[in-house]
């Protein structure tokens, strides 16, 4: 099993599905095939030229609600002058495949695939269906793949639960190796800010210049300008992560869910990007990421823009980061929403649940699973429309040593994952579904 699901995770990982333009024909066609010598009846589903999704179902008795297995093709640009081997290589040195899309997540399409095989080959009917959907765009926000099937195949997609990307992988914090299970994600309010001003000519300074006034608003818009708000996802996380530390961290990790103190704690973190990571799923977050203004050295323009990229908590409205965002930035901006996506909570008090944290102690027993709060989006958000329950299970086991961040790997270079690990997170795997479906 571990063999071909290498083999199969390999060859996917050598078709270039970077996004845009996505082009995830082949790589559906190369699982439809896999599957098909299994004897399954894979449906390929366009939702564009060459933007492909795949479903297939291993049928059961229907005594029970269908689980959904899920993940992306597509994955984000690299650039092979930075990494050590061709980011669409596949190379295996010391132990470790390079290559993108190995955990962010061809290696969780190439285990549910080789999970639906070897239930079929084991033959035992099992009392739920299982689902795999392997869907097109989620780096571009889900449109054709994950979002087109809910719209518009969703008998095909329906389930109870759904296991998909961001959880399950090793998070060394010290000595504890923790295991974070995606139970909820951040929402997305995509913002334009504007400010309006009196244009003139650029040898005349005037204090009504746009640009400086939306300069001047924008300068205020600091990582942590907007409140600090606990959410339950957030608190389960600390506290399970809290248990498994030296006192002074276990003291000091529950002050986080105090509005006033969060950020003077996250202050005494000695690494910058744990506490950056925890300080954006503390709060809604908004972060300017282009600007628009003027066109000519020596005029004033009339107008200046801003988009801006907000995140909202689980609980939390369109309309909440709007008014957090506008009392920060003054009433001299006007604020206008481009696109915006709800965020996803669900409960870690399930029998799922459960499941997934036993297949991750059998998996590593030192490991200690905890509920997690992304602060991105997935395609969790499409499959919640249709009522289905997401858990971010795509597990991974890495060494302590060389320590190798999850989340720096995620978009970076040098992606890569230990083979040993992408095996184990695969029993793990074929563990949870085949405990949850017998
Ligand atoms: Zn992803």
């Amino acid at each position: 099993m571990q063999k071909e699901a290498l083999e199969l995770f390999r060859a996917l990982l050598r078709i270039d599905t970077t996004n845009p333009p996505g082009n995830e024909y082949d790589a559906a066609v190369l699982l439809a095939d896999t599957l098909a010598a299994d004897g399954f009846e894979p449906k390929l589903i366009d939702a564009g030229p060459r933007r492909t999704n795949l479903v297939v179902r291993l049928k059961g008795t229907g005594k029970k609600p269908p689980l959904l297995l899920t993940a992306h093709l597509d994955v984000v640009p690299a650039e092979p002058s930075r990494w050590k081997h061709p980011p669409f290589g596949a190379v295996i040195d010391d132990g470790w495949l390079y290559g993108r899309g190995t955990v962010d997540m061809k290696n969780m399409a190439a285990m549910s695939a080789t999970v639906l095989r070897v239930l079929k080959r084991e033959g035992k009917l099992l009392e739920r269906d299982v689902i795999f959907a392997a869907v097109a765009d989620e780096e571009a926000g889900c449109a054709l793949g994950s979002q087109y099937l809910v719209d518009h195949h969703p008998e095909e997609v329906r389930a109870e639960y759904a296991l998909g990307e961001i959880g399950g992988f090793t998070l060394q914090m010290g000595s504890a190796r923790l295991y974070p299970i995606q139970v909820a994600q951040k929402g997305m309010v995509w913002m334009k800010a504007r400010v309006e001003g009196t244009p003139g000519h650029g040898s005349m300074p005037r204090e009504d210049n746009a640009v400086v006034g939306l300069a001047a608003a924008l300068a205020k818009l600091v990582p942590d300008a907007l409140p600090v708000h606990p959410t339950p996802a957030l608190a389960s996380f600390l506290e399970g992560m809290a248990a498994t530390q030296p006192f002074l961290t276990r003291t000091l990790l529950p002050l986080l869910l105090q509005p006033k103190l969060a950020d003077r704690v996250l202050g005494l973190f000695p690494d910058r990007s744990t506490a950056r990571a925890m300080s954006a799923v503390l709060r809604n977050t908004a972060t300017p990421t282009v600007l628009r203004a003027g066109s000519k050295t020596n005029v004033i323009p009339s107008h200046a823009e801003a988009e801006i990229d907000g995140r909202s908590l689980p609980g939390q409205r369109v309309e909440d980061v709007l008014r957090e965002v506008q009392e920060v930035l003054g009433p001299k901006v006007t604020l206008e929403v481009l696109r915006s996506l709800e965020p996803v909570e669900a409960s870690h008090a399930t029998p799922m649940f459960q499941v997934l944290c036993d297949a991750i102690r059998r998996m590593d027993p030192a490991g200690v699973p905890v509920p997690y709060l992304i602060p991105g989006f997935t395609d969790a958000a499409a499959f919640a429309r249709l009522g289905t329950t997401y858990y971010g299970f795509a597990p991974i086991v890495f060494p302590p040593t060389p320590k190798v961040a999850f989340s720096e790997l995620f978009h970076g270079d040098d992606e890569r994952i230990p083979v040993e690990g992408f095996e184990r997170g695969l029993g793990a795997l074929l563990d949870a579904v085949r405990t949850w479906c017998a």
